[in-house]
């Protein structure tokens, strides 16, 4: 530990769920860690289809560094850990890809499992010869990464554009919550609003210039935050995104994933994800206050370790909140268990519980 001086106790706890969860996870090859998908989507130029394209890495910097990287993240684990070869990584690449037959104007989404701006992460041989190689397909209209902000600078923009022509580039960025401790604190994050708003004054100065976009990723309820406040906060963020000109907002629940410190509060009942009726609620909110298109991403919902809310209308809220996303429209639906989350929501202040009630010990 002593390494670990200048970190405090989260931190330093986080660091030490990571490096277990890390000892006890089985390496698997980049084949093994390649994948893709292709769906409908709403892309800047209306209702089409994206290509989501896995890329393997060894993995994000930030979870590999001293404070172990954001408390409810483990891509981690979808990482080799170990040094990847370029050719081998741009031929997975165009392998996945060339699995679909594109027939109109179509959004490529790279997935690194963290930063594809980071050259430690993805080489810059392997971004330019991915982006140079989607650059020329004439169905590829829009490509969208993820980084974290201090891997956006101007040169690496123009270096991606030098490829790109004037296809869309969006730069996704996992801002979280607009909330200062709720980013540091709870959720580990690592850097600032002042950071994230270079990166959109930035984009912003170069849409003369280039076909650039920008979108933030908000957690929806990270640890230590109840009901109320997950709303509240899930709001205020969209609000300061729209506000300082970031183009879209797209919400990611809090899931419990494997080997995170989420997933320890989570055993010890002191942590429970969303409702669904609290996504909608968000959704329904910033749709009606807020310009930009805003998106809410249903992985896990139903699930014991996702977003929950009854038997009865998982499943039916989740279809709904897909399409919803599609068509921009606002989620209309009924269902008992809504009293209960209401129930809930608006005695968050009073019992200050961060968990549901029903799991407390009464003894
Ligand atoms: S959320 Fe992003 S920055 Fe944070 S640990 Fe996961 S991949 Fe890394
Ligand atoms: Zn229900």
């Amino acid at each position: 530990m002593e390494n670990q001086s200048n970190l405090n106790e989260l931190e330093q706890f986080n660091k030490e769920i990571r490096t277990k969860a890390l000892g006890r996870m089985k390496k698997r090859t980049p084949q093994q860690l390649s994948g893709s998908w292709f769906n409908d989507d709403l892309l800047y130029s209306g209702i089409g289809k994206t290509v989501y394209i896995i890329v393997p890495t060894p993995g994000c910097s930030w979870a590999l560094g001293d404070s172990g990287g954001c408390t409810m993240c483990s891509y981690i684990s979808d990482c080799t850990l170990e040094p990847v070869d370029d050719n081998e990584i741009f031929e997975l690449f165009k392998d996945e890809f060339e699995k679909y037959e594109l027939v109109g104007q179509t959004a490529v989404k790279i997935f690194a499992s963290g930063s594809f701006l980071n050259p430690l992460e993805v080489s810059i041989n392997v971004r330019n010869n991915i982006l140079k190689y989607l650059g020329e397909n004439e169905f590829v209209s829009e490509v969208i990464v993820e980084s974290r902000p201090e891997y956006v600078d101007e040169s690496t923009i123009d270096d991606v554009f030098s490829f790109l022509g004037n296809k869309l580039f969006e730069i996704s960025i996992g801002l979280e919550s607009s909330n200062d401790f709720t980013r540091e604190e709870k959720i580990n994050k690592g850097f600032s609003k002042k950071d994230f708003e270079r990166v959109i004054n930035l984009i912003n100065s170069l849409k003369n210039k280039y076909n650039i976009k920008s979108k933030a990723y908000s957690l929806v309820k990270p640890i230590l935050t109840n009901e109320k406040e997950a709303i509240d906060e899930a709001i205020e963020t969209a609000k300061y995104c729209g506000a300082i000109g970031v183009d879209r907002i797209s919400f990611t629940p809090t899931t419990i994933h494997r080997g995170t410190l989420v997933e320890q509060l989570w055993r010890r009942g002191a942590y429970q994800p969303p409702w669904i009726w609290t996504t909608v609620e968000i959704i329904n909110s910033v749709r009606n206050e807020i310009a930009i298109p805003s998106f809410m991403d249903t992985s896990g919902f139903g699930s014991r370790r996702g977003p929950y809310n009854c038997k009865k209308c998982n499943k039916e809220l989740k279809h709904r909140i897909i399409d919803s996303n599609l068509n921009q429209s606002l989620i209309e639906y009924e269902c008992d268990c809504k009293g209960e989350w209401k129930a809930i929501v608006s005695n968050a202040d009073l019992n200050k519980s961060k968990t549901f009630i029903r799991h407390l010990p009464l003894v």
